[in-house]
């Protein structure tokens, strides 16, 4: 073997929040940065998660958003997000020799299920324009089994049980890097073990310390995601979607143990490549 002659291309993931649908302290709820070269993509944008962003990359240069679920903690900071499209002063429609740079604003596009522009105008409907995030975003509804081609990346949705419509994201790169699968919210059962079926690397939910008491069931434990991860044959496995109110470091053994192999827990600012 010689020596390399390029830098192997890789897809960057950048934590930006992991906590559930309330923030750990100074944290953010779900929201993923993905990066692909020049390409960017948040996946998710709950609340706290347009200030975390901006540590790693300037708003404006973002190609697309992609929501999972239309649940608050997965879509609440794209009413912050929206207004710093419409209303900052870069952003505003004025002659480009008072503001450099101004002379296109701009407009990423939003990915989102079916569904998720009447949400978004109820939503922001009940204080202000209802058009906020349609008019600062490109607004797409994606259907459940849908493949897209975002830039270098494929992106594809597959439907998990939860409490309301909930897509894992599976996300793979036309530069011949390796498989990243986002398992959303999601309870017990195959259908995330098909979505992930042999992915490199799994981004999955561990927000019980026990399962629910009471009612149908929306999340796991972490040994719950251990199992589906070993179910679903992943090569590298991160629990996310976890409070910093559960104890990590049991956290991690009850995963690591159904998984037979190290399990790492999201952190934020933690980069994963594949
Ligand atoms: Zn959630
Ligand atoms: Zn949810």
């Amino acid at each position: 073997m010689g020596v390399s002659e390029a830098q192997e291309s890789v897809v960057r993931i950048t934590v930006l929040g992991k906590s559930p649908s309330w923030q750990d302290a100074d944290g953010a709820c779900s929201g993923y940065l993905i990066e692909d070269e020049e390409f960017a993509l948040l996946l998710d944008c709950g609340n706290g998660v347009f200030s975390k962003l901006r540590r790693y990359r300037d708003y404006t240069a973002l190609d697309a958003v992609v929501i999972s679920h239309l649940h608050s903690d997965h879509f609440l900071d794209l009413v912050p997000f929206s207004y710093a499209l419409t209303y900052a002063p870069r952003q505003q429609p004025v002659p480009v020799d008072r503001w450099p740079g101004t002379d296109s604003p701009a407009h990423p596009r939003l990915i989102a299920p079916k569904g998720a522009r009447d949400t978004f105008r109820r939503v922001v409907g009940s204080w202000g324009n209802d058009d906020l995030i349609e008019a600062a975003f490109d607004l797409t509804e994606y259907e459940t089994g849908e493949k897209l081609e975002l830039g270098p990346l494929t992106v594809r949705f597959e439907e998990v049980p939860h409490f309301t419509t909930t897509h894992a994201v599976d996300v793979t790169s036309s530069n011949g890097s390796g498989r990243f699968t986002y398992g959303a919210d999601c309870r017990p059962g195959d259908e995330l073990v098909e979505a992930a079926h042999d992915t490199d690397l799994l981004i999955i939910e561990a927000t019980l310390p026990r399962p629910e008491r009471t009612g149908i069931r929306g999340h796991m434990t972490p040994a719950e995601a251990g199992e589906h991860a070993r179910r679903a044959g992943a090569r590298r496995v991160v629990l996310t979607h976890i409070s910093d109110e559960l104890d990590e470091l049991w956290a991690r053994e009850q995963a690591t143990t159904a998984f037979g192999g190290p399990v790492e827990i999201a952190h934020e600012g933690a980069v994963y490549t594949v």
